[in-house]
């Protein structure tokens, strides 16, 4: 058995000074896909902020490791560039920068060389060609069902709710993440959008790459289907189980875990 990329350790964080996460673990291999379920409040987003180092974010105690190493005394680009990924809920707009420029810049981001290598002896890798990027573009938006045209327009600039979103899973296609987080928690997720996200991840899940689908509504589980459901109230995942659990909340509500903390088989 090999360890998962993604190991959460009885993490707690606090947010201006108040505790938000309360001793949270939590484990995502490649090739899984996980769902992390909770009512509005419950630290969800919070979670997804910590792991990606948002500075706003203090881990009071606990650890994250990826791939063996603790990242909490990394940057978020270089947690990214150890394969990390987190799709925004709301992806800000550049008027005047491409879909494709943006993409080649964050993917030679990505590609550049963390300072975790250690060896100080490998050449910089200076980054993908254009035309060598032109091609992966092309193919990453095939794969997607997307059309070209897409790639010229400027970044979430007058993008619809589901553009935006194209644009995120666009993005990850690129990356290649080995563990992508996408926070698809409160409102502004219309159908559209919400079906995007999970044809995506679909399209993109496998072998190499982990998922971890943060929601508060259990109507994307209709389309993405995960091998693992967690419930998380009030800062800490109170059940595990396997997809009958995400069934489950939907006929009985999150009050039931609140109050019992039922232990689910699974
Ligand atoms: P969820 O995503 O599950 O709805 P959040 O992680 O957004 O939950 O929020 C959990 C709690 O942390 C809430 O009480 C919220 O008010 C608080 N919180 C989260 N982020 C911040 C922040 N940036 N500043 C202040 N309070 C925050
Ligand atoms: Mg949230």
């Amino acid at each position: 058995m090999s360890t998962p990329e993604l190991v959460i350790k009885d993490l707690h964080v606090a947010v201006e000074g108040k505790e938000i996460l309360k001793g949270l673990s939590l484990n995502v291999g490649k090739g899984e896909v996980h769902a992390l379920m909770g009512p509005n409040g419950s630290g969800k987003s919070t979670l997804a902020n910590t792991l990606m180092g948002h500075p706003r974010y203090e881990v009071t105690s606990g650890d994250i490791l990826f791939k063996g190493e603790s990242v909490l005394e990394m940057e978020t680009d270089e947690r990214s560039r150890l394969g990390m990924f987190m799709a925004f809920q709301y992806p800000v707009g550049i008027p005047g920068l491409s879909v494709a420029n943006f993409l080649r810049a964050a993917l030679n981001a990505r590609l550049a060389p963390t300072a975790t290598d250690g060896n100080g002896a490998m050449p910089q890798r200076k980054g993908i060609n254009p035309k060598e990027f032109r091609t992966l573009l092309r193919e990453k938006m095939a794969l997607l069902k997307m059309d070209e045209s897409f790639a010229t327009r400027y970044l979430n600039d007058g993008f619809s709710g589901g553009e935006k979103k194209r644009a995120e899973i666009l993005q990850m296609a690129l990356l290649k993440p080995e563990i992508a987080v996408m926070d698809e928690t409160d409102s502004g997720l219309d159908i559209d959008a919400l079906r995007i996200v999970s044809e995506g991840v679909n399209a993109l899940a496998g072998p190499e790459m982990g998922v971890l689908v943060i929601t508060h509504y259990n109507r994307i589980l209709n389309y993405i289907k995960p091998q693992y459901v967690h419930v998380m109230v009030d800062g800490r995942i109170q059940v595990s189980g396997g997809p009958e659990l995400a069934l489950e909340l939907e006929s009985r509500g999150y009050d039931w875990v609140r109050d019992g903390k039922e232990v689910v088989a699974g």
